[in-house]
């Protein structure tokens, strides 16, 4: 096992920078994520680190070793990929022997490290088949323990349970998190999958245009993201941002007044008329209730009036996507799972005013809290 350290690495081709002055360390045995949007060059990040690739400037390490320009198979990591790429004529224990034997381990060891793996991830009774005759999770299985067979230093997975259908993907999810649990090898996984991210990393990378946007614990980038990508990125739905305008005391929402909170005041100091992103979560917005076009006048002043666009059922709850009234400023509200409301219902929304979040924006930059 070991620590992974990049300083600096930087990826071009040709014109386009795909990678950018990255700079983390893996600590031994820790999980971590890389994710992002699509192009954002995670797999870029990890085919460097497996050695597929180099670096057009930077240091990279594997335990203390320098491996700039040290081939991939000495680099004694292994790698899988989305697409499980089991080799099709080989049954399944000779698929998860592979490695060993291209290494000459003798036959015992060999035999001893099939069974352990194959009894760690519950294929023992695939052994004798060829890939073909395997479903899509117990193939991407296989691919899983070919690479924990060779007992490498280090683990990098890319997108490893994108082919597999929702349940699937959930199940050998968790039996992923149990095996790192297990085993505990040093493992990097991209995704851009930010539940996948939430879910397995000890800690996230969260990457956009081929730089690094935030590296913390899943709960802290959640509750204290770095920037306006993040805190929208990482969420499910996303957080809802906006634009507002203060006015000494409240802001302006598209014509709706918001009470600007004492604590957020006192911090930003901001200026009259100053224009700044508002962001607040759906679980944050409750409904106080449906109200008719005349009950506008009445509303308080620290609630805004919406109107609904779509009402998704998601069993546990309801997602109201919706819109300021006469805008087309979208806040998106998580309604218990009995709410009953219509597209074009106008609601009464009220905000965990604790909760909000201030964007820079020109930047996209936290500003509060
Ligand atoms: P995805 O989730 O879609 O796989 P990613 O985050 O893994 O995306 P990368 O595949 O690492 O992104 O690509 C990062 C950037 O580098 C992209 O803009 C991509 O177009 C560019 N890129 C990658 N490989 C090459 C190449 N061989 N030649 C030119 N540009 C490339």
């Amino acid at each position: 096992m070991a620590n992974v350290r990049l300083e600096g690495i930087t990826r071009k081709f040709e014109d386009v920078t795909a990678i950018e002055g990255i700079t983390f360390e893996v600590p031994d045995g820790q999980f971590w994520v890389l994710v992002g949007p699509s192009g954002c060059g995670k797999s870029t990040i990890l085919r460097m680190i497996a050695g597929l690739e180099s670096a057009t400037d930077g240091n990279l390490y594997i335990g203390d070793a320098l491996v700039n320009g040290v081939p991939a198979r000495q680099r004694d990591v292994a790698m899988v990929f989305q697409n499980y790429a089991l080799y099709p004529h080989m049954t399944v224990a000779d698929n998860l022997s592979f490695g060993l034997r291209m290494r000459k381990a003798d036959s015992t060891t060999i035999k001893e490290r099939v069974e352990t793996v194959a009894r760690s991830l519950d294929i023992s009774h695939l052994l004798d088949r060829k890939p073909k005759q395997l479903s899509g999770g117990q193939q991407q299985r296989v691919a899983l323990g070919r690479a924990i067979a060779r007992e490498p230093k280090v683990f990098l997975l890319d997108e490893p349970l994108s082919n597999l259908d929702a349940q699937l993907r959930d199940g050998t999810r968790a039996e992923l998190k149990q095996l790192h649990q297990r085993v505990g090898i040093t493992t990097i996984y991209v995704t851009h999958d930010q539940v996948e991210a939430m879910t397995l990393a000890d800690q996230i990378v969260v990457l956009n245009r081929g730089r690094i946007q935030q590296i913390g614990e899943p709960q802290d980038i959640y509750a204290k993201p770095a920037n306006r990508m993040v805190a929208t990125f990482l969420g499910n739905p996303s957080m809802n941002v906006f634009p507002a305008t203060y006015t000494g005391e409240v802001f302006q929402v598209s014509g709706q007044v918001l009470p600007c909170p004492i604590a957020l005041q006192t911090q930003l100091q901001l200026t009259p008329a100053q224009t700044i992103d508002l962001g607040i979560r759906p679980e944050h917005i409750e409904i106080n209730g449906l109200i008719d076009s005349e009950g506008i006048e009445d509303n308080k002043n620290n609630q805004l009036v919406l109107e609904v666009s779509v009402v998704e059922p998601l069993g546990r709850e309801t997602l109201v996507r919706s819109n300021l009234i006469a805008s087309d400023i979208v806040l998106n509200v998580q309604a218990p799972a009995n709410w009953r409301g219509h597209p074009g219902d106008r609601i009464s929304v009220q905000l965990d005013l604790d909760k909000l979040f201030v964007f820079d924006p020109n930047t996209g930059d936290v500003l509060y809290p």
